[in-house]
């Protein structure tokens, strides 16, 4: 590989660091531009902090990665607002990366939507990351007002999280009540029963009405697994029953409720605030899905719509529907720009899995599932994510070979330029800012 290119990598987490960590074994000098304080992106705040092991452990291969020679790293640097994308092109950085995921939860279509004017309506991202963050010193965000019978749509693994997020808060609310303090992590750990059990406590004096998640199919489609490519009969009723067993284990610990074969239609509001959710119910003819004219009215005070995340639009990439316009997602290379390259969730969207991680073997083990299997298997998804990206950089490598390498006035300009945008925080290494940011919270 020539030497003297800079690269710019738009997000740092699972993919960016990886791309990061590959164009740094070829010696080619990285930026990465993270929105937020620190580059941990779903694994900090999609990824429920119960999850504090694996959370941790990916969170240390970032370190790892971002703290290698000729990976620089820039805080607060939004591409599309702090920065424009036009920006980094005329800096002259030899391609620009897109990593940034799927942060914009898909809109929920649904008549009344509109109505509410609280936080008695929310989408799954912002929710789980007050979930996540709510318990810091620092956290000056809203505060979801969770309340027993919630209503959540959704269907997918994240939808899971969701629910068990309000049955917890709720549960956790009512042992209080009773004179017993939990967190909600080692209520998750234990599981609530069992909870109750160990402290010699009735579940029935929880007096907890039932949190109640509502997916449009049944139970046995819900992609909490998803089938391998080339997947036979006999491998999809093994994959149906994956699915079965992972949700009806996630009842048994969790308590909460699951309507299958239901669409929403109408969200009912009082002084803008949720009273209720009328939903239709849908049924398969001769193997199709219909909406009946059945409906169903749900009295609940808080919905939260858990129905999937997209890429977010950033000025200067057009889209096509929900995903940037690229030439496929295999190489990945963004058609409005040569030198652009999408990898990660930000190429694929969330409901793309297979088609990104069809040569991944640790994919292969998520998307089988196991029958034993307690828990969706997030590691493997994280790890699918790294080899994804080891996939999508051999057009970048090839792309690299091809250009020419900036010259050495460019790259002067560049580095100062780097240098003042990390001066805006002021920003000195990862670590020191790293550390910084954590005690400060
Ligand atoms: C509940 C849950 C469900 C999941 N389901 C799936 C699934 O169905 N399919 C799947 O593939 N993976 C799924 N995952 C795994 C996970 O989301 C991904 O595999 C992995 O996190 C994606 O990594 P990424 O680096 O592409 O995106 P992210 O982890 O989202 O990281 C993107 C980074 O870019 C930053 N960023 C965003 N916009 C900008 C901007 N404009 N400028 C600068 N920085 C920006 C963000 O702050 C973030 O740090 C799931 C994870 C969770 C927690």
């Amino acid at each position: 590989m020539k030497k003297g290119h800079i690269v710019a990598v738009i997000g740092g987490a699972c993919a960016g660091s990886e791309a990061a960590f590959q164009l740094a074994s070829q010696d080619i000098e990285v930026v990465i531009f993270e929105q937020n304080d620190l580059p941990y992106g779903k694994i900090e705040d999609g990824l429920p902090r119960w999850h504090g092991k694996l959370q941790d452990k990916e969170k240390k291969k970032i370190d790892e990665k971002l703290t290698l020679p000729g990976v620089h790293f820039v805080p607060h640097a939004k591409i599309g607002e702090n920065v424009t994308v036009n920006e980094l092109f005329e800096q002259g950085f030899s391609a620009v990366i897109l990593a940034n995921g799927a942060w914009r939860d898909r809109p929920l279509v649904a008549t009344g939507v509109d109505e509410v004017k609280d936080l008695s309506f929310c989408y799954q991202n912002p929710f789980i990351y007050w979930f996540n963050h709510y318990h810091e010193k620092s956290y000056e965000g809203s505060t979801y007002p969770v309340t027993e019978g919630a209503v959540i749509v959704g269907g997918g693994l994240a939808s899971i999280d969701v629910v068990k997020v309000c049955q917890l808060e709720v549960a956790c609310q009512r042992l209080k009540e009773m004179g017993v303090e939990v967190d909600p992590v080692t209520l998750e750990h234990r599981g609530i029963p069992r909870f109750m059990e160990e402290n010699n406590l009735a579940l029935e004096d929880l007096k907890m009405k039932p949190a109640k998640l509502f997916y449009r199919k049944r139970v046995s489609d819900m992609p909490v697994a998803s089938p391998p490519d080339n997947c036979t009969p006999e491998r999809m009723q093994k994959v149906y029953q994956v699915r079965e067993k992972l949700v009806n284990n996630a009842i048994k610990k969790y308590l909460f409720e699951v309507e299958p074969h239901c669409v929403i239609k109408e969200i009912h509001s009082e002084n803008g605030s949720v009273t209720g959710v009328t939903f239709q119910k849908t049924r398969y003819e001769e193997g199709k899905l219909v909406t009946t004219d059945e409906e169903i009215h749900v009295p609940t005070s808080f919905v939260v719509s858990s129905i999937g995340s997209i890429p977010e639009p950033i000025e200067g990439i057009s889209m096509d529907g929900e995903v940037y316009r690229i030439s496929d997602t295999t190489t990945g290379r963004v058609l409005d720009h040569e030198s652009m390259y999408g990898v990660g969730n930000a190429v694929t969207g969330k409901g793309n899995i297979q088609v990104s991680y069809r040569h991944s073997k640790y994919m292969s083990s998520f998307v089988a599932g196991s029958l034993n299997a307690t828990e969706p298997d997030y590691e493997s998804l994280f790890k699918g994510q790294e080899e994804a990206v080891q996939n999508n950089m051999q057009e970048i490598f090839q792309h690299l070979s091809e250009c020419s390498v900036p010259s050495d006035e460019v790259r002067s300009r560049l580095t100062s330029w780097i240098k003042a945008q990390q001066g805006k925080q002021d920003y000195q290494d990862y670590l020191t800012w790293r550390d910084q940011i954590l005690s400060a919270r």
